[in-house]
């Protein structure tokens, strides 16, 4: 037993029941599946149920969406952060002496008190970083834009 939902060219929507879809494609075509309301012969199939599930689908994903940060209220609290993410890495940069590619070295010289103590900043990589890490030795990694490396006027 199949159920359809129907609606005759006057759009008023009823149920039938048929045996199968060839049941109902065959009394369709004899004329015999007329509107309960006004008994026209003109009927055709809604999709309703497929279409409700297809918006079940769709809201789903819009909710994604929105969790993602594209909400205005979201985008709004990330420029003000980015803003005073910015500001940290400018006094960073002016608090911090550059050594560049000797980080790790003058990190340890630092720590065994072979070099005045101060905050350095240069590049390593994960495996020095991670040395250091277990000689006692915490090493922040920041993503500075290259923009803000550049000597300030
Ligand atoms: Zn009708």
């Amino acid at each position: 037993m199949k159920v359809f939902n129907l609606a005759c060219e006057h759009g008023h929507l009823f149920e039938g029941w048929f045996a199968s879809h060839e049941a109902f494609e065959e009394q369709q075509n004899k004329g015999l599946v007329v509107c309960p309301f006004c008994e026209s012969n003109v009927i055709s199939r809604q999709l309703s149920a497929p279409r409700l599930n297809l918006s079940g689908a769709t809201h789903k994903s819009s909710a994604i969406v929105e969790s993602s940060g594209v909400h205005p209220g979201n985008e709004q609290a990330f420029n003000a952060s980015a803003a005073q993410m910015l500001e940290m890495m400018r006094s960073f940069i002016a608090k911090t002496e550059d050594v560049g590619k000797q980080f790790a070295e003058e990190a340890r010289k630092i720590h065994y008190g072979e070099a005045p103590e101060r905050s350095i900043r240069g590049q390593a990589t994960d495996q020095e970083r991670e040395a250091l890490r277990e000689e006692g030795i915490e090493t922040y990694a920041l993503p500075i834009p290259s923009f803000l490396k550049e000597p300030m006027q």
